[in-house]
């Protein structure tokens, strides 16, 4: 079965009770949060989902073990973007030890239904902006 995502690019129906979360998406989408460049940052890290053609990069600003800013840029579908503009807001003052702890979950529930593809997409600014802090950390990255 198609997720609502798939159904709304296609056929533009969504069923009512996942309305609230498409309106979410769609605003974070197209009025993103925290995207553009970071100017003197302490990390940078970037990554691709060659599956949707999505590219984002992250660039944060660390002072006292926290991401004191952060700004991811790049390119992507909306689900892409929309969930790099939630991980700005969640992750910008967050100690760097806790955003490792930031779970696929707690990502994939502004979603609602996701179908397995577009979960990559969902996934990759997490992806980035985890890899930008163990590199920042020296540490090793985490395999997902
Ligand atoms: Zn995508």
């Amino acid at each position: 079965m198609q997720s609502y995502w798939e159904m709304q690019e296609h056929f533009d129906v969504i069923p009512m009770d996942r309305q609230a979360y498409v309106e979410e998406v769609m605003d974070h989408y197209k009025n993103p949060r925290g995207k553009g460049k970071l100017e003197h940052a302490d990390f940078c890290a970037k990554d691709e989902n060659p599956l949707c053609g999505d590219e984002i990069s992250i660039c944060a600003k660390v002072k006292a073990g926290k991401l004191q800013e952060i700004k991811f840029d790049g390119h992507g579908c909306a689900i892409c973007i929309a969930s790099s503009s939630m991980l700005m807001e969640k992750a910008t003052g967050m100690k760097m030890e806790k955003a490792l702890k930031i779970k696929r979950e707690d990502v994939l529930s502004n979603f609602g239904e996701i179908s397995p593809v577009r979960t990559k997409c969902a996934l990759l600014s997490l992806k980035v902006l985890k890899l930008g802090i163990c590199s920042f950390l020296g540490k090793k990255a985490p395999l997902e």
